[in-house]
C-alpha cells in the first residue's frame, strides 16, 4: 500500500437499528461502521493516524514510536500501519513484560514492532526528555505519536469521519479515551448538531479541558454544541460488569453487530439508557460511531478467565 492511499478514506456503511425499544421511543439510531474502515487499522485509528503518517513521511522519518497499554487498539493499529506503509515501529508498553505475549502484542510483533516496557513511572516519565533521549540513543531518531494517538493532526483526521455521513442528524456519539476523536467531530459539526463523548475513564471530567486545548491548537473557536458524558465508565478504564456484558450480548443478538466492552459497549449502553431517561428530544436522529477495537476481544477473554467480573 502507498501512503497517499490514506487520503482516500474507505467508505463504510451507516446502519439503522430497528428494534421495538427504539421504535417505541421515536428515536432513530444509526451505527456508523468505522470498524469496517480497514481490517487492521480500524475505526477512528485510521483517521487519527493518517496525517501523522503523512507528516512523518514528509519529514523523512523512517521510525514511529508510540505509547500504550498491552491491549491497546492504538498500538495494534500503529504496528499494522508501520508494516503496511514501510515504517519501523516502536511501542512503549505500560507495565511489565508478560510472556507469552498477549494476542495484541503478538500481532504487533509480527508486524515488526519492537517493545520497550515502562512500568510504574509510565504516566510520569513517558514524555520526559531524558527518557526520550535514551530511546533515541537506542533506536535512532523517530516520529513520536502520543499515547492513544491524539494530537492536532489526529483531530484533523477525525474531522473527516463526518465526510462519509450523508444524512442529516442531530447527535453524533463516540466513546472517549483521550477525547481526540470527539474533538475532531466537534470541528465538523453544523450549528444544529451536537457531539457527545462517552468517557470510558473514571473521573473523565479532566478530558473537557484536554478537548478545549485541542480545539484551541487548531484555532477552532469552541462552540458549545458538545458534551462529555462521564457516568457510563462502569468503574473505570477496562472495568467490566455483568450488566454491561449482558447488554452487549443482547445488542449483538438483536442487531448482528459485535461490540467490545471497553469503548463501544459502554457508549451504546449509555445511549440506550439516556433514551430511556428521555435525554433526547422525540424523533432525534442519533449516530453512534463503531470505532472497531474488536482485536482486543481475544486478549480480554483470556484476561477475564483469570479474574472475576463484578
Ligand atoms: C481508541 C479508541 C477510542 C478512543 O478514542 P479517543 O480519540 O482517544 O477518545 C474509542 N473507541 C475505540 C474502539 C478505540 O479503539
Amino acid at each position: 500500500m502507498i501512503l497517499e492511499e490514506l487520503l482516500n478514506n474507505p467508505p463504510t456503511p451507516l446502519q439503522k437499528l430497528n428494534n421495538n425499544f427504539l421504535n417505541n421511543s421515536g428515536i432513530e439510531l444509526f451505527i456508523k461502521r468505522l470498524d469496517l474502515t480497514h481490517p487492521e487499522i480500524s475505526g477512528n485509528k485510521w483517521f487519527k493516524l493518517k496525517y501523522n503518517l503523512l507528516e512523518a513521511n514528509k519529514n523523512k522519518y523512517d521510525t514511529l514510536l508510540t505509547f500504550g497499554g498491552a491491549y491497546s487498539n492504538h498500538i495494534y493499529a500503529t504496528a499494522a500501519a508501520g508494516k503496511l506503509f514501510g515504517f519501523k515501529t516502536i511501542g512503549v508498553i505500560r507495565g511489565e513484560e508478560h510472556l507469552p505475549l498477549n494476542p495484541t502484542l503478538t500481532f504487533a510483533k509480527a508486524c515488526g514492532m519492537r517493545f520497550t516496557y515502562l512500568d510504574r513511572t509510565f504516566h510520569r516519565d513517558k514524555y520526559n526528555t531524558k527518557f526520550l533521549s535514551s530511546l533515541k540513543a537506542k533506536y535512532g531518531d523517530f516520529y513520536l505519536i502520543p499515547e492513544g494517538g491524539t494530537n492536532s493532526l489526529a483531530v484533523q483526521g477525525c474531522n473527516e469521519i463526518l465526510d462519509d455521513i450523508n444524512i442529516s442528524f442531530d447527535y453524533i456519539c463516540t466513546a472517549s479515551g483521550t477525547g481526540g476523536t470527539l474533538a475532531g467531530l466537534i470541528t465538523g459539526l453544523k450549528n444544529n448538531q451536537t457531539a457527545l463523548g462517552f468517557s470510558v475513564l473514571k473521573g473523565g471530567d479532566f478530558l473537557r479541558n484536554e478537548i478545549v486545548n485541542l480545539l484551541k491548537m487548531l484555532k477552532f473557536t469552541n462552540n458549545k454544541n458538545w458534551q462529555l458524558i462521564t457516568n457510563y465508565h462502569f468503574g473505570g478504564y477496562a472495568k467490566i460488569t455483568k450488566e454491561l456484558m449482558g447488554f452487549i450480548s443482547g445488542f449483538e443478538n438483536q442487531n448482528g453487530i459485535r461490540l467490545e466492552p471497553i469503548y463501544s459497549g459502554k457508549m451504546l449502553f449509555g445511549i440506550y439508557d439516556m433514551i430511556k431517561k428521555d435525554y433526547f428530544p422525540k424523533s432525534s436522529k442519533i449516530i453512534a460511531l463503531h470505532n472497531g477495537g474488536l482485536q482486543g476481544l481475544e486478549g480480554l477473554k483470556q484476561k477475564l478467565n483469570s479474574r472475576k467480573i463484578r
